[in-house]
């Protein structure tokens, strides 16, 4: 089962070009069969995901990015919306507390551009990132950044044996499905969704 992860709409994220009623047709259309919408600290209800999801054959489940002082961490099975910044140890207690997981989003985004790389930061070095030892995972394939930064993502998984995992970040709707999470199982509701991702029952791909 194809999941992306990892979308944001409009205009709950202003950032997002993506008007919620056009994701099922676009999935169908990619061959995806589930979408996480994941806003910047919006929850949406259960009542307004439904009715949006329809009699449709994909699933939509919802997701939450969250800003913390350590970065964005999409957190999965939490119900406790959290506004402003919060330190990392924070979020982590909640999502322990809900029994939800969480997911450190696009780790080492743009970790060239601050001129670590000219430094040579080895992958121990960069497995050090104190963000990665308050998360269940972390997303080793985002659309929106480059291929080093997710290839840096993908060794320090490796490296601290954390589960890796794929979303699109998508704000336009053909960004939808650049990066998927293929799940070995059916999926029907998100607390399967933690499970199978606490399971690791999961690879990583792209359907564009
Ligand atoms: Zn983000
Ligand atoms: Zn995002």
């Amino acid at each position: 089962m194809k999941i992306d992860l990892h979308v944001h709409t409009a205009p709950r994220s202003k950032c997002s070009n993506i008007d919620p009623k056009e994701i099922i047709a676009e999935a169908k259309k990619i061959g995806l069969d589930g979408i996480c919408i994941t806003e910047h600290q919006v929850l949406w209800s259960t009542e307004e995901i439904s009715e949006l999801a329809g009699q449709e054959n994909i699933k939509l489940f919802r997701g939450n990015e969250i800003t913390t002082a350590q970065g964005d961490v999409l957190v999965f099975g939490l119900e406790k919306n959290i506004e402003g910044v919060i330190p990392i140890q924070m979020l982590k207690k909640e999502v322990d507390m809900a029994g939800a997981f969480s997911i450190l989003a696009h780790p080492f985004r743009g970790f060239k551009v601050f001129g670590i790389s000219d430094l040579k930061m080895s992958v121990e070095q960069a497995s050090k990132k104190k963000a990665l030892g308050f998360v269940d995972a972390i997303e080793i394939m985002n659309g929106k950044v480059s291929g080093l930064d997710n290839e840096m993502a993908k060794n320090v998984a490796e490296q601290l044996g954390l589960p890796g995992t794929a979303g699109s970040d998508a704000h336009n709707l053909d960004e939808i499905g650049t990066c998927v999470t293929i799940f070995e199982n059916k999926i029907e509701n998100e607390q399967e969704l933690v499970t199978e991702l606490r399971a690791r029952r999961f690879s990583i791909g792209s359907l564009r």
